[in-house]
């Protein structure tokens, strides 16, 4: 969650700023960007409302355009030499706040030196600018975006992520977990993998990730290819994880049974026990701070093994409600979901579905 406060004179940039808003909101949540201060109650303090607002951003956005320099009141005093001027007092006060203040220069506009300045913003001259133009919008926006995102204060529930070596180390762990699930030929499911000449699916993605994703068992598409996720219940995931603004290479996707039972049939006890050990090694390796369960089969296996006091409760009551308990390794939430397939059987669970991945936006 980065909130972004847009400043920005409406004469001079407000045709840059609705397209700026458009794409920053592609990439961050709309309810994190602050275009304009607009209700200020009766009788309060303009200034303590106006840097009330600043102080709750984390990125300030200063939009200046070719007349935003010179732009004067209908007395004729420039607008930047008045005391209570919005775009003056804002800036004055992301600056003083010592806030990440970006300049974004549009239609042309050129960094204003300090001496045209009033004292209070002379420090804007010296903050690296970012040059926004209609040609070429989505390319200068795609760097402010980066820009944005590279400063943002790291979520504090979001986990830091691992360096390069541990990475690697937490991939040839998952390596070895599945190597372990190809030699068991106890596996209960073992005699149909081999006959109908499968593979078994240990799960893909980000071996640190923040979130594992935990669904029920490998279908006829997964089992040919090796990989999780990659039929029609993989495209509702897929568009799922857009929704919040994840990729697959984000999250970690795996699944109770790590081979496909025959026939469409739900998992038996003894199938999910068998499979257990690797998929607690695998949650051991990633060490998420979050566990969204896809559907009934992976939120009682999480229930019972952290032996949450959910554990009797239904899909139907429980879904989209983040339940936070303590592993080993930290502090983790089970975010327990329906299965995406949910979606090919009823659309109309869609929505109820995109409401609930939104609650993960917390955790990125
Ligand atoms: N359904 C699942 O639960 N897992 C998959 O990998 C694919 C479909």
């Amino acid at each position: 969650m980065t909130r972004i406060f847009i400043n920005y004179r409406r004469q001079d940039s407000e045709g840059y700023v609705g397209r700026l808003f458009d794409h920053l909101t592609r990439h961050f949540d709309s309810k994190d960007v602050f275009m304009d201060v607009d209700s200020i109650p009766p009788g309060a303090d303009f200034l303590t409302v106006l840097e009330n607002a600043v102080s709750a951003c984390d990125v300030f956005i200063s939009v200046i355009g070719p007349q935003w320099v010179t732009i004067s009141d209908e007395t004729g005093t420039r607008r930047l030499d008045n005391w209570n001027d919005f775009v003056r007092v804002e800036i004055a006060s992301a600056l003083k706040q010592n806030k990440m203040v970006i300049p974004v220069l549009v239609g042309q506009a050129r960094m204003p030196s300090p001496t045209v300045l009033p004292e209070d913003l002379a420090p804007l001259s010296r903050r690296n600018a970012i040059e926004l133009s209609h040609n070429r919008f989505a390319y200068d926006a795609d760097k402010l975006i980066t820009a944005i995102k590279a400063y943002a204060p790291l979520n504090p529930l979001n986990k830091i992520p691992a360096n390069d070596e541990t990475v690697q180390r937490k991939a040839d762990q998952i390596k070895a977990v599945r190597l372990d699930l190809v030699g068991a030929t106890t596996a209960p499911l073992y005699k149909f993998r081999i006959a109908s000449r499968a593979f078994p699916v240990i799960g893909e993605g980000n071996p640190d990730a923040n979130i594992i994703f935990i669904g029920e068992a490998p279908g006829k598409n997964e089992v040919e290819t090796g990989r999780p996720f990659c039929g029609p219940s993989g495209e509702i995931l897929d568009e799922m994880l857009k929704g919040i603004d994840l990729k697959r290479e984000d999250v970690f996707l795996t699944n109770v049974l790590m081979d496909r039972p025959p026939e469409k049939r739900d998992p038996l006890p003894e199938e999910i026990a068998f499979y257990e050990p690797f998929l607690d090694r695998l949650i051991d390796i990633i060490e998420p701070t979050v566990i969204a369960t896809l559907g009934r089969f992976a939120m009682e296996y999480i229930f019972k093994r952290l032996n949450l006091p959910e554990k009797r409760s239904k899909i139907s009551v429980v879904h989209g409600k983040l339940v936070k308990t303590q592993m080993p390794y930290g502090e983790i939430h089970i975010m327990p979901l329906y299965h995406p397939a949910v979606v090919l059987y009823s659309a109309s669970q869609k929505e109820m579905l995109r409401k609930d991945f939104d609650k993960l936006k917390l955790f990125i």
